[in-house]
């Protein structure tokens, strides 16, 4: 395996972290109507390197309004969870990204460790030159990078330019500009088919 990380544990436990902490935004705020928010955890069974998470990913955080009448669905955004896809991530990101940047057989490795198959691998290439690139997030980022970042290299463009020291650093850097497109709370959705990613 050429990417230590993915079968790290520590990795997924830092991400999990992250999300706690975007979790406790959320939860601090409260519900718009006043309403207090309950712990209302989505069951997850993320696909790929099942062997290094524990029953931490085997959740989404979410809060439900505890007030009578309202009992409103508070998502917070999420670093592991790339909307509702059946793989984590960090897993969508890197097979994506890596696309022109491993040789053939390394990648092929990788696909093969990862259990991913080549349509999936296919619905997220799409899902990154269409659906992605008319969100509000890849709006909102597109605007800080000079030169412009090349839409049909995407994630990879995107992952190049940020500046952690090693791919897992710039990893997290891109899971965490990503988050927006995880929640529906306040924010944007973007259109895709929950379950066939
Ligand atoms: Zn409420």
């Amino acid at each position: 395996m050429c990417h230590a990380f993915l079968t790290d544990a520590n990795f997924y436990r830092l991400l999990f972290e992250i999300d706690k902490s975007l979790a406790e935004e959320v939860r601090t705020r409260g519900c718009d109507c006043g309403g207090r928010l309950h712990s209302a955890r989505y069951p997850r069974k993320p696909r790929g390197m099942r062997s290094a998470l524990d029953a931490s990913d085997e959740s989404r955080l979410s809060f439900c309004c505890a007030q009578e009448g309202c009992r409103r669905r508070h998502t917070p955004a999420s670093v592991r969870f790339l909307g509702r896809k059946v793989y984590l991530g960090v897993i969508v990101v890197l097979l994506t990204a890596l696309q022109h940047g491993l040789t053939v057989q390394r990648r092929n490795r990788l696909i093969e460790a990862l259990d991913v198959s080549p349509q999936t691998l296919w619905r997220w290439r799409c899902w990154w030159r269409e659906r992605f690139v008319q969100s509000r997030c890849w709006r909102a980022l597109a605007g800080q990078f000079i030169p412009p970042l090349v839409t049909d290299c995407l994630p990879g463009a995107l992952l190049e330019r940020l500046r952690g020291q090693d791919l897992s650093e710039r990893l997290v850097e891109l899971l965490v500009l990503l988050s927006p497109l995880t929640t529906t709370t306040g924010s944007l959705r973007v259109g895709d088919n929950p379950q066939r990613m």
